[in-house]
């Protein structure tokens, strides 16, 4: 008998290992024809991420799936990263926008910030906290991806406070020195040192607060840009509520401790702006009521786990 996994596999598993196949080949037949040699080792580069990481998440069993989604987030954020520091495009930084924005310099650091973060967002959500951040990548890998509950209280604010802090710090040094002339010359030297930083933070808080989404979840500056126009995502979590039996592997296991039950159960889709997209509620739920929808409505509404779980979650099988 077919199981709901094994026609999604057969209907879509081709297509990633056809478009890896046309990649490599087009890259070959490039360099063969003397075409730069890093330019046909990218082409085929995003030709291995088509084929190894869409085509594995396509042909692993659902369970096993996160395994696959944290592959192609190191290779998406892995190659981003490299060609944000080989590129010199500046201080990719939230800072670096900041400047960027103040001084007109850095194209392409507003460009990277408008798709992937601003506008971006109004279409396909916090995918890329979900599938492609080059720090969250490192964070996927740690211990901990499934915290039981958030820490109530103030340090929801802490990210906006980060993003205040950072905003007053570059203003002050643009209205108090002007220096423009300086700012491109020493962007990378900044991105690098504020990667190193971030990369510090992030893994301290994981293992401090055993949550390897800590970081995101209280303090990145960038998720509050991703907040704000992620709410209008045409592309949300979704999900019939009479096949629900209420079972709570959805909450339990969102790295983001989103209580995907409540939407689904309220007839609504998965509102929150702390959704990454991950996929994984639509994975763990053993009665396939979850799954990716495009619409139209307004989130925002926030139903997040603060407390620890009290049930015991019936896993998929
Ligand atoms: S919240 Fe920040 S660190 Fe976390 S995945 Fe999103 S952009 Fe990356
Ligand atoms: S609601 Fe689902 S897709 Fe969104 S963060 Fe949680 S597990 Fe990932
Ligand atoms: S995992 Fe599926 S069945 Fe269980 S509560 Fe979530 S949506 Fe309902």
């Amino acid at each position: 008998m077919q199981t709901p996994h094994t026609q999604f596999r057969k209907q879509y598993l081709q297509i990633p290992i056809a478009i890896m196949v046309i990649l490599w080949a087009l890259a070959f037949i490039y360099w063969q024809r003397g075409g730069e040699v890093l330019s046909a080792l990218l082409l085929a580069y995003i030709g291995l991420f088509v084929g190894a990481g869409i085509g594995l998440y396509i042909a692993f069993p659902p369970l096993q799936r996160p395994k696959a989604r944290r592959l192609v987030m190191l290779m998406v954020g892995g190659l981003l990263l490299v060609i944000a520091l080989v590129s010199d495009h500046g201080n990719m930084q939230i800072e670096g926008l900041f400047f960027g924005v103040l001084t007109g310099v850095a194209p392409y650091i507003i460009l990277h910030y408008a798709l992937a973060k601003i506008v971006g967002p109004l279409v396909f959500g916090r995918i890329w906290c979900g599938w492609a951040c080059w720090f969250a990548m490192v964070l996927d890998l740690l211990p901990y991806p499934y915290s039981r509950y958030r820490i109530p209280g103030r340090w929801g604010w802490l990210r906006y406070a980060h993003f205040g802090v950072s905003l007053v710090i570059v203003l002050t040094v643009w209205f108090g020195y002007h220096i423009s002339g300086a700012i491109g010359d020493s962007g990378l030297a900044w991105f690098v040192i504020g990667l190193l930083l971030y990369y510090a933070i992030g893994i301290g808080m994981a293992f401090a607060l055993k949550d390897n989404r800590a970081f995101c979840k209280y303090l990145c500056p960038i998720s509050v840009l991703l907040k704000t126009t992620s709410r209008f995502s045409l592309l949300k979590i979704g999900g019939v509520p009479t096949s629900c039996d209420e079972c709570q592997a959805c909450v339990e296991l969102c790295p983001m401790n989103i209580r995907v039950r409540d939407y689904i159960l309220s007839g609504q889709r998965v509102l929150s702006t702390e959704c990454t997209l991950c996929q994984i509620c639509i994975n763990v739920c053993p009665d396939n009521t979850l799954k990716l929808t495009f619409g139209l409505d307004i989130g925002g509404q926030e139903h997040i786990d603060y407390e620890p779980p009290r049930s015991r979650v019936r896993r998929r099988s």
